[in-house]
């Protein structure tokens, strides 16, 4: 299949037949179509064909597609956020995947007190420990949910990864089932639920959602090499 929409459905196939293989409904599971460098007429394919979450990576870039969609799409920041952009990104998505430490985490939560809403994010995780990648680490990242979970107007939902480079997504299956195992600890240490694990994009969503995922973030399967 050539079309975004094809791509789409296909995709939404796999993402079923992997909740199959895991006894999971796949209703549980929400597919964000990564939609960074992609034009707004793209998107708007996408949308058309029945896809209701993209992902962006900048927030520059968001915002202006954002806007060129208008009212329907949910948007979903997946980049790295630097603390001196917090204050255009609050209140305008959907779902922050990418707080990776405390002062972005205090930053937003001072931007989202003065809009007076609630912005709901995810603490991203680096478990690996990569020097390359945001995140927090296998130490820092039960510390950073708590400090998280101090700040009314944040609404913490749960963890993010994105593994080290596999050679096959069973190679990044163990991160995965980390990542669950990370959120379970955290969930039990803190008392609060962090029912969302977003994790699983184009080369391992599968064995993502047999590993539990509730978010995957996907973008060539959809789109196309970038
Ligand atoms: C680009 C990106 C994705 C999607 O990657 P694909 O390999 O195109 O599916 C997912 N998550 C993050 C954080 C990304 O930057």
């Amino acid at each position: 299949m050539n079309s975004v929409g094809g791509r789409l459905a296909a995709v939404r196939a796999r993402v079923e037949a992997a909740c199959r293989r895991a006894g999971r409904d796949p209703a549980g599971v929400a597919l964000v179509a990564v939609s960074k460098t992609m034009s707004a007429a793209t998107i708007r394919e996408a949308y058309d064909a029945g896809q209701a979450r993209f992902g962006e990576n900048r927030v520059q870039e968001a915002l202006e597609k954002i806007d060129a969609l208008g009212p329907g799409p949910e948007w979903h920041l997946i980049g790295h956020l630097q603390r001196n952009k917090a204050r255009h990104a609050v209140g305008r998505f959907a779902l922050i995947h990418s707080i990776d430490d405390v002062d972005l985490a205090r930053e937003l939560d001072r931007r989202a007190l003065r809009l007076g809403i609630v912005q709901k994010v995810l603490v991203q995780t680096n478990l690996a420990g990569e020097a390359s990648k945001h995140g927090a680490d296998a130490e820092s990242a039960l510390p950073l949910v708590e400090e998280v979970l101090r700040l009314d107007a944040l609404d913490l939902q749960g963890l993010m990864i994105i593994p080290p480079p596999a050679a096959s997504p069973d190679a990044a299956r163990p991160w995965f089932r980390r990542l669950r195992e990370v959120r379970d600890a955290a969930a039990a240490r803190t008392g609060r639920e962090l029912p969302e694990l977003s994790m699983g994009m184009t080369d391992d969503f599968e064995a993502a959602v047999e590993e539990g995922a509730t978010i995957v973030r996907v973008g060539r399967a959809i789109f196309g090499e970038r």
